[in-house]
């Protein structure tokens, strides 16, 4: 396969615009984009916006799709494709992790592009939101060979992205070895090193204190405030996890670290159950040494899709969209669901839990502390002057829990769900920069 089969297209999204009518009810047409939109439309409508800005903020303002060619260590070479989309810059540089798996597709990097703009909006990071997306299995490759994909996946993308422009971060199937190649292409290309490129990088290279585990952290304050509001002692509480990557393995750490007793944590081989409490840092030993939590002997086999509907305070869904949707989300046991993951409640599954009385803290608020860290990682490069680890901690606290005491106060001042709230208050900061901006020409 040579260079003459790498096709890049770029386009702004005019098939993107939102069908205008009622969000759908239906969970079998649900994808991430469409609860996206559905969610957009209903902050809209609460919001009193007119179409014209309605259409543009459900649409991206920028997309890219490239083909990024493989030489394996084999000697054969393979093609994947990727994507990077700007969903908006109208508060400033576009921001947004960069996703490594088999069913990546432009739509669902659309929607996660979408959400992170909500996301900085809401805790007021002056950013605008992207995402970016390679359709490959990590996991069916060498260390080698992830380094040439990314690199060539970053030359591809290299016109649009910059420490101004779009920044991206780790998300699924990419870490800060990821960020490290998508620096260091991107310096040598720049002829000079540009450690505001990217962050989640590591501490070596300009990376922030307590930016690995940020997500994860912010789930937990979130996670300790939403079980203390609806009266539980978090000490006394129970919780499960799904998905033991980058977020739910710290957030399952944290949590049981406060007192929680995590009794149920999954990944995408399977879970495991322990009514007693889960031994999570032994629990972390044997994904280590395994790769995946099924066969911990410290606790006992679990069908996967089980425990979402364990018998448990807390859910953490901090794996992939749309796992809570209309055919589980009435057996859910849970009294909170804190967000972990990006998307894993369809607006037909919000409307059954909300009737339910289960209380919903959505992703944008919930899973913010990566972001949150991520900026100050940015601020910290662009000054070259690094924070403590107990500033960076103590710093994204206290952004966590006032953007979580904001959205109470909002949504329980209009009888709002928590996720409408917080849309709703991240649209309209989005829309009053765009405002005072004007439309140009
Ligand atoms: P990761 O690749 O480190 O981990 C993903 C985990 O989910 C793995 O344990 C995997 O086995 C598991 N998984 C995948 N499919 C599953 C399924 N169907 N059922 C159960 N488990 C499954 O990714 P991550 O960075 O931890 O991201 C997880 C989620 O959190 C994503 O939605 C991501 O967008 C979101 N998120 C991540 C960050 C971050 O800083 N990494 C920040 C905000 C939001």
């Amino acid at each position: 396969m040579t260079d003459l089969l790498a096709a890049t297209t770029m386009s702004t999204a005019t098939d993107a615009a939102p069908a205008p009518g009622p969000a759908p009810t239906v969970d079998h047409i649900a994808t991430p984009l469409t609860d996206a939109r559905a969610q957009l439309a209903e902050a809209i409508g609460l919001l009193g916006y007119e179409n014209g800005l309605h259409q543009m903020l459900a649409t991206p303002r920028r997309e890219l799709t490239v083909a990024v060619p493989l030489r394996l260590d084999s000697g054969e070479s393979r093609l994947y494709i990727g994507h990077r989309v700007q969903h908006n810059f109208s508060r400033g540089p576009a921001k947004g992790g960069l996703r490594y798996a088999p069913n990546v597709n432009l739509d669902e990097v659309r929607a996660l592009a979408m959400w992170m703009t909500w996301k900085c909006a809401l805790l007021d990071v002056p950013y605008g939101g992207a995402k970016g997306g390679l359709a490959i299995d990590p996991r069916e490759h060498s260390m080698a060979e992830l380094e040439r994909v990314t690199r060539r996946y970053t030359s591809e993308i290299l016109p649009i992205i910059g420490p101004e422009r779009d920044i991206p971060a780790p998300d699924i199937g990419t870490d800060e070895q990821t960020m490290a190649w998508i620096m260091d292409t991107y310096s040598v290309n720049s002829g000079y090193t540009v450690p505001g490129i990217v962050t989640g990088k590591p501490i070596a290279l300009g990376g922030s204190q307590g930016r690995a585990s940020a997500t994860s952290r912010g789930v937990t304050h979130i996670a300790l405030a939403a079980l203390r509001h609806v009266g539980l002692d978090p000490a006394r509480s129970t919780a499960a996890v799904q998905g033991f990557g980058k977020v739910g393995a710290d957030a399952a750490r944290f949590l049981s670290a406060a007192g929680v007793r995590v009794t149920a944590v999954s990944d995408q081989y399977g879970a495991i159950l322990n009514t007693g409490g889960l031994d999570v840092e032994a629990l972390s030993e044997h994904v280590r040494a395994t790769g995946s939590v099924v066969g911990f002997p410290g606790g006992d086999a679990l069908d996967g899709a089980d425990l979402l509907t364990q018998d448990v305070d807390l859910l953490v869904p901090a794996a992939v969209e749309g796992v809570l949707h209309d055919g589980n989300a009435g057996d859910v046991l849970a009294r909170v669901i804190v967000e972990g993951a990006n998307g894993p409640t369809t607006p037909a599954a919000d409307r059954i839990l909300r009737e339910r009385g289960i209380l919903v803290v959505p992703d944008i608020l919930a899973n913010a502390g990566g972001v949150i860290v991520s900026y100050f990682e940015w601020v910290q490069a662009n000054q070259a002057y690094w924070w403590r680890a107990d500033e960076v901690e103590s710093r994204l606290e206290e952004r966590m829990l006032s953007a979580w005491q904001h959205v109470l106060g909002y949504a329980e001042a209009r009888d709002l769900s928590l996720r409408t709230a917080a849309t709703a208050l991240a649209v309209e900061r989005v829309a009053e920069a765009h405002r005072l901006r004007g439309l140009y020409p």
